[in-house]
């Protein structure tokens, strides 16, 4: 039996004229994540796509998976599609193909679509023949129109009829890439891959950038960076990750600023440098993954210090979550476990005893001039290392 998945696209229906663009994206987001399983025909019509896999051993199972992570589908159906576009067809292949389904539960229902008009049944013939069939196939069942355990869909298009089960809900948001670009600032802790997580399903196509500090961090906590990174990208795509050295920075922060403002200097000098890259890489936000009172450095007051040091929209999506909150998408998108491996992040380098939590900038600012870091910034954006990230699998 040949079967194909069935996707049905979001807010994309909301875009009008811009909507043939957003498909266009979606359809390529969705050839590039299945792209390692073999080739497949990938068409729309009416708010649905449709993925036919080319040859017969496709792992479907491992599409559908890869399906569920990719922005901008609201659900997806896995369906069969029936030898020939005959009603006979569809009676021998709905009872067959949704087997499993029928024998779980207690009650059905059977909707029909038809779009192609010239098939000789009408919809609520097509429900009452197969239904009918159903019925007499599986014995045990009982027809619930309104809260069926199992709705058996038939739909008769122009290329043919298929059958499917009730939709899978997909992962929702918008396709990677109609928002533009944006730098996510990403450490290896739980919050900033959530947050690249929640940007890129906005229609964010990324580029991460990661401060590190050697020998004060290790490469091993670099390398935990990737790994993150490479979990985000089963959802955002390609990922370009750029390290900055950040060693001798923190070290003059460490010799020629007050002790109390290391945080929220260096913090400032993180969005500063994030800025520029923003710029040479034509990204147009940066992201962060602060929330309002977690640390000293994510107060109202903090936070203002820390904004004033770029002029380009900041993107804070976890601002207004608990860290719970935080953890349960962290477990769901899979880092995890991966971002609680005790490495050391250049945030805990020279951390302060007593860190201003009501830092007020005009002084913030008199001593980072006074450091005078532009040099030392030049040198870091000269020797910037980029490493393309996709996902593993
Ligand atoms: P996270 O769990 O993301 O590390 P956090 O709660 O530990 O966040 P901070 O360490 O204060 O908070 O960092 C706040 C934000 O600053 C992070 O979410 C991230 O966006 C950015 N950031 C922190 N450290 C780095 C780093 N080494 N490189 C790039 N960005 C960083
Ligand atoms: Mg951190």
């Amino acid at each position: 039996m040949k079967e194909i998945l069935l996707l049905k696209d979001g807010e994309i229906v909301l875009k009008g004229l811009n909507r043939r663009q957003f498909e266009d994206v979606l359809k390529k987001n969705i050839r590039t994540t299945l792209q390692p399983l073999g080739r497949f025909e990938i068409t729309s019509a009416q708010s649905t796509i449709c993925v036919r896999p080319l040859s017969e051993d496709t792992d479907l199972d491992e599409a559908c998976e890869r399906i569920g992570r990719v922005f901008g589908i609201v659900s997806y159906s896995r369906a069969a599609l029936c030898e020939e576009k005959t009603m006979a067809s569809v009676l021998e292949t709905a009872p067959a193909y949704l087997e499993k389904q029928l024998r779980a539960a207690k009650t059905f229902k059977v909707e029909a679509k038809r779009s192609d008009k010239k098939f000789p049944l009408k919809s609520p013939e097509i429900c009452r023949e197969l239904g009918g069939t159903i019925l007499s196939r599986y014995p045990h069942l009982r027809v619930d129109v309104h809260h069926p355990d199992v709705t058996v869909y038939v739909e008769i298009r122009d290329f043919g009829a298929y059958v499917h089960a009730d939709p899978i809900r997909g992962a929702g948001g918008i396709p990677v890439g109609t928002g533009g670009k944006a730098v996510i600032l990403i450490s290896g802790g739980i919050d900033s891959p959530v947050a690249a997580y929640m940007m890129a399903k906005r229609g964010l196509r990324l580029t991460a950038v990661h401060f590190a500090s050697p020998p004060y961090t290790s490469l091993r906590a670099e390398e935990k960076v990737v790994r993150l990174l490479q979990k985000v990208s089963r959802y955002a795509g390609p990922i370009k990750m750029i390290t900055v050295p950040f060693t001798k920075l923190q070290e003059k922060l460490r010799d020629d600023c007050p002790e109390e403002l290391f945080t929220i200097i260096m913090r400032r000098l993180m969005m500063e440098i994030s800025q520029r890259i923003a710029r040479d890489n034509d990204c147009a936000a940066l992201i962060t993954g602060e929330s309002l009172g977690q640390v000293a450095s994510q107060t109202i007051g903090a936070l203002n210090c820390t904004d004033e040091a770029a002029d380009m929209v900041v993107f804070r999506p976890l601002i207004g979550m608990d860290k719970q909150e935080i953890i349960d998408i962290s477990y769901k998108i899979d880092t995890y476990e991966t971002s609680i491996e005790p490495y050391e992040d250049c945030c805990t380098v020279f951390t302060p005893r007593h860190p201003r939590t009501k830092p007020i900038l005009k002084f913030v600012k008199e001593a980072q001039q006074r450091a005078g870091f532009e040099p030392l910034i030049e040198e870091a954006l000269q020797n910037l290392k980029i490493t393309q990230i996709q996902s593993e699998d």
